[in-house]
């Protein structure tokens, strides 16, 4: 079990979860490799910025950027959130497009572990939606 040191499980998944099966077995649906990712972001994104990276906001009533419920109504049935392997990501300096771009160059760069697939900004615009889906395309970009 591997706990990033920039995140708080309750920004990683979903209350509903946690208050399910508790905190131990959560972070354990959480999958290792993307957490470290996650930690690769947040690190080479802080070298520039100096400033962090959210994904769930509780206090903005945002609980679903992270691993999401079976039964979740955000977002598609299928979406691989329910995997923990997914995050949306929000830079805290707003430079929402800037780090999509970035996150792309990592994945380029081979510094990722696992995360390989985000969704084309254009459509998200708010958030960069970035996950693991099974493919050689390094990264692989959906259209929605
Ligand atoms: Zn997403």
């Amino acid at each position: 079990m591997y706990k990033p040191k920039n995140y708080e499980l309750s920004e990683l998944a979903h209350p509903q979860i946690i208050k399910a099966i508790g905190v131990k077995n959560t972070w354990r649906r959480l999958d290792e490799q993307c957490l470290r990712d996650m930690q690769t972001i947040n690190d080479e994104w802080r070298k520039i910025h100096n400033s962090g990276i959210y994904c769930n906001r509780l206090n903005l009533g945002l609980d679903s950027r992270g691993l999401r419920p079976p039964n979740d109504p955000d977002g598609s049935f299928y979406s691989t959130h329910k995997n923990g392997n997914t995050f949306d990501l929000e830079p805290v300096n707003g430079k929402i497009e800037e780090l999509y771009k970035f996150i792309i160059q990592l994945i380029k760069d081979g510094k990722l572990l696992k995360l390989n697939t985000l969704e084309n900004f254009a459509d998200t615009v708010k958030w960069v939606h970035v996950g693991y889906m099974n493919t050689t395309e390094k990264p692989l970009i959906i259209f929605l």
